[in-house]
């Protein structure tokens, strides 16, 4: 009899965590991964690479260092979509790949609620390309103001005041010397900007630490505006508050404002909100109980808000140890286990020796926080990469 084929999909936090364990446990089945890359990509630290303070190479490492070639085979592409009655997942340039065990972990894409020109002229902290593309515009604009002094050139706006925006306006605001040095600018004429709907800036976090956060970007220099942005086009962003339309003329628009599952989750048929599945408590889909869905596009329901937990890599990492146990578990006809989320607390970096957090219960800000988040980065490393990776690529200046 052949064995049974368990398939990864994702080679992120939750997909390549739970292929390490799996790997560890080595079950009695033939192990698969996909993915359209062939790296692992720290997606925690993006917005250093899009901020142009860290390359691109610094934040991801070969999937070599994690799959093992004597238990599981590797193909890298895209995932088109998922077919659960046929037990096969369609890829964009190979032939269709069957299993009998499904783990999803696609990650996230950047939701634009439907905001007009947002496609066109919005740049995205969602994987490498996209944040190449944000560097290199930056540098692109700084360059065309010494060519032809139009002020907007230097103007920078960020859609969203969450926590993605925050650790990139800290990255951005710590490079902005380098710039400005290097086009030779007055520092006065660029311009950094927040748009947010709300006053309630970083919303996950108590007001002090998300007042903190806010002060510390605005000692740098950036501008907090309450508004919703309407529309998007080349150079010029409108948004509304209070029922008026107003303007920014500025070459970079970056949008934070909120991110989905992946598409593929909806291209597949399940039963799904913002590319996201209510999961199972054993992480299982609904009707598919051979299929597993974790990490950015799954949504577990806190019991005791009754709302799903935010979706982060602490839990994608969590689940991955859960789904790892499920799915031998499954293959041997034993009984599965619930998850069960143990929130460890979150910080947001604020650039360069600063953040801002609460870990266990305490609350974290400045220099401490900083260390916190270089510790539960390196952590993540070592639980996926494992602790070579942590050594080769771990954070361990108290400088930087
Ligand atoms: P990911 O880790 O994103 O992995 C998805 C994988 O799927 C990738 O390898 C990708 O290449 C692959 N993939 C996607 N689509 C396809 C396709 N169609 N075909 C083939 N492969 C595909 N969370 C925290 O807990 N703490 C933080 O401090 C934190 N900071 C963040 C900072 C930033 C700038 C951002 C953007 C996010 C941050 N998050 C943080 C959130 C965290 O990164 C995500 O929740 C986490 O990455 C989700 O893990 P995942 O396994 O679902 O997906």
């Amino acid at each position: 009899m052949s064995k049974k084929r368990i398939v990864i999909l994702g080679a992120g936090y939750g997909g390549l965590r739970t292929l390490k364990k799996l790997q560890k446990i080595r079950p009695d089945a033939e192990l698969m991964l996909i993915d359209k890359n062939d790296y692992h990509c720290e997606t925690t630290a993006l917005h250093e690479v899009a901020a142009g303070t860290s390359n691109a190479d610094e934040i991801c490492y070969s999937l070599d260092l994690v799959v093992d070639r004597s238990q599981t085979s590797f193909i890298q592409d895209v995932v088109v979509c998922v077919e659960p009655e046929k037990r096969r997942v369609l890829l964009k340039n190979h032939a269709p790949v069957s299993y009998d065990y499904l783990l999803i972990s696609l990650g996230f894409e950047p939701e634009l609620f439907g905001i007009q020109g947002m496609e066109h002229y919005g740049l995205f902290i969602s994987d490498i390309p996209s944040v190449t593309k944000i560097r290199a515009h930056i540098e692109e604009q700084f360059e065309k103001w010494t060519e032809d002094h139009r002020l907007e050139h230097l103007v920078i706006v960020v859609g969203g005041a969450g926590f993605t925006s925050f650790e990139f306006l800290g990255e951005l605001t710590n490079r902005m010397p380098a710039l400005i040095e290097r086009y030779h600018i007055d520092k006065n004429l660029v311009r950094i900007i927040c748009i947010e709907p709300t006053p309630n800036a970083l919303p996950m976090f108590h007001r002090r630490l998300a007042e903190y956060g806010a002060g510390r970007l605005s000692s740098r220099g950036v501008a907090f505006v309450i508004g919703r942005v309407a529309s998007v086009d080349e150079g010029r962003i409108d948004y509304r508050t209070d029922d008026q339309i107003q303007s920014i003329q500025a070459g970079t628009f970056v949008w934070t404002g909120g991110v989905s599952g992946s598409s593929v989750v909806a291209a597949s048929g399940f039963n799904q909100r913002r590319g996201r599945v209510t999961v199972n408590r054993d992480l299982s889909v609904q009707g598919h109980s051979e299929i597993l869905i974790i990490g950015d596009c799954s949504a577990v329901i806190n019991p005791q808000s009754g709302r799903p937990y935010p979706t982060t890599a602490q839990i994608a990492l969590q689940q991955a140890d859960c789904a790892a146990y499920n799915l031998n578990a499954m293959l041997h006809g034993n009984p599965t286990k619930p998850f069960v989320y143990n929130y460890k607390g979150t910080v947001c970096s604020l650039g360069k020796n600063d953040a801002v957090g609460e870990v266990m219960g305490r609350k974290l800000k400045g220099r401490p926080a900083s260390i916190m988040k270089k510790v539960i980065e390196n952590r993540a490393l070592a639980k996926i990469g494992g602790v070579e990776t942590m050594i080769k690529k771990g954070r361990f200046s108290l400088i930087k």
